[in-house]
């Protein structure tokens, strides 16, 4: 997959302030906010601060302060959602199969309700 990384993308724009976000958290390196097209009661997404596409060029390309820092921002964001105790669903998207619309990684935490099966058949 090609990760060549389009600063003009949504959450690059939200990273530099140019669009507002209802922030949840805010790490050195991270950044989580609420969806703003929400699938849960609970639907928040983390984001690393640096231009990494998806999961996998994160994980090659990133500094291990960026990946303690995202991977700790993550669990914080379960807590700060109030999803920790009952449950709750991360999800990263990853390019055309992965079906990802925002090309700068995010990952979605879900919770607040029973959130039913991984994986819906697709038609
Ligand atoms: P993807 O399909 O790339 O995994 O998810 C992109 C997510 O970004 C969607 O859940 C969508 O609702 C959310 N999103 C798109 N534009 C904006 C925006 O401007 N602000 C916020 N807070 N979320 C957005």
């Amino acid at each position: 997959m090609d990760h060549t990384y389009d600063d003009q993308n949504i959450f690059a724009k939200i990273l530099r302030g140019e669009i507002p976000n209802a922030t949840v958290l805010e790490t050195e390196h991270s950044l989580a906010f609420n969806d703003i097209s929400p699938q849960a009661p609970a639907h928040v997404l983390v984001i690393p601060k640096g231009p990494y596409v998806c999961f996998d060029h994160f994980a090659a390309a990133a500094s291990d302060a960026e990946i303690a820092d995202f991977t700790r921002a993550v669990g914080e964001v379960c807590r700060l959602a109030g999803v920790a105790a009952d449950g709750y669903r991360l999800i990263a998207n990853a390019g055309r199969d992965g079906v990802q619309d925002v090309p700068h990684l995010h990952v979605h935490v879900l919770g607040g309700r029973r959130l039913g099966r991984m994986l819906s058949p697709v038609s």
